[in-house]
């Protein structure tokens, strides 16, 4: 039987999102870096040190993401995992787009780091090179087989489109063919390169992403697979909570900008800089600011930069409320 639950926004534990360069090899259709919000800097593994001393937590779990850009094309990502293993960062993972440059997964060993986490958005080549870009896919999957080889733990997150959902019912048994025991399905949201698109062709609606994922979600879990989505909407009864209220997610960027909220990367409302290597609070107006309003709609920041997945009854009150993007729905086996 599958084991269905939504994960609650945890107090004590805190999830930190690495951003160590922005450069990357790829053009990913959905990609959400923005060099003019994030800087463009690779940073050296001295200040990649001291930056996860200042946010590490003596009583508090803290799960550390290496992400970018690709950060394998960092050449001292080996030397980071380490300081942050050393420091106790409780679990290490490295999202990749699948290319593993310098040679990482010869440079750490499985005891090093928890999870590969491989981007890939489509069962085939077909699917995947129209978003990620031509022969993207042949490299993903032999970067998942060559991690997969040498013992690490892998998973794999699908970043949901127009583009893509059609195919998402062919991903868990092309996982389960992999040998894939984890899989994150994400939804496209306006940001970075998305957001330029003004048309916003590529998002989901409520319609199609409830026909659609909860449904493949349990598929791949019949099949042995944990699979975490988001839960995006929100019936009108179901509480709403801003994760940065009541959890700690940090997203850092090279430039030393420290958002509590993904939807507000693309703006200068940081709720901290590190100046000096020093963790500062950034001055009002930041999105700490924002995440104090409550209103009918559910997600401020939503409202504020893609009120168009919204939809109101005739007495103008909201139908459902767009969930925290943070609020994520489980499945296990
Ligand atoms: S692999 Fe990641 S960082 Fe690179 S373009 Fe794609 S989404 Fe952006
Ligand atoms: S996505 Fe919305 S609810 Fe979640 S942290 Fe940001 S402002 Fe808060």
């Amino acid at each position: 039987m599958n084991i269905e639950k939504t994960v609650a926004f945890q107090k004590n534990s805190r999830n930190i999102f690495f951003h160590i360069l922005t450069q990357c090899n790829l053009k990913c259709r959905h990609c959400y870096i923005n060099p003019k919000q994030h800087g463009n800097q690779t940073l050296p593994v001295e200040t990649v040190t001291k930056w996860l001393k200042a946010l590490w937590h003596e009583e508090k779990t803290s799960n550390l993401i290496f992400i970018g850009g690709e950060p394998t094309l960092h050449p001292d990502l080996d030397l980071c995992i380490r300081a942050a293993r050393k420091i106790g960062y409780g679990s290490i993972t490295v999202d990749t787009n699948g290319f593993l440059f310098n040679n990482i997964v010869e440079k750490v060993t499985p005891g090093e780091l928890d999870y590969f986490s491989f981007g890939l958005d489509g069962s085939c080549k077909e699917i995947n090179d129209l978003i990620r870009g031509k022969g993207s896919y042949d490299k993903c999957v032999a970067g998942i087989e060559k991690a997969l080889l040498k013992g690490f733990d892998v998973s794999v997150i699908y970043t949901v489109s127009q583009l893509n959902i059609n195919d998402l019912q062919e991903m868990p048994g092309f996982l389960r063919g992999l040998g894939i025991k984890r899989f994150f399905i994400q939804v496209i949201g306006i940001r970075g390169r998305s957001a330029q698109n003004e048309d916003h062709g590529l998002q989901i609606t409520k319609k199609e992403w409830g026909s659609v994922v909860p449904l493949v979600a349990a598929q791949a879990a019949r099949l042995g697979i944990h699979v975490t989505y988001p839960k995006v909407f929100l019936d009108n009864s179901e509480p709403f909570e801003c994760a940065a209220l009541v959890a700690e997610n940090y997203f850092i960027f090279p430039n030393g900008r420290v958002y509590q909220c993904p939807l507000c990367e693309d703006f200068p409302l940081h709720s901290y800089a590190f100046k000096k290597n020093k963790l500062t609070p950034s001055p009002p107006v930041n999105e700490k600011d924002l995440f104090q309003l409550s209103i009918p709609e559910g997600c401020v920041m939503n409202k504020l930069i893609q009120p168009g997945n919204l939809c109101y009854d005739k007495q103008g009150r909201p139908e459902y409320k767009i969930a925290c993007c943070l609020l994520k729905q489980d499945i296990k086996p």
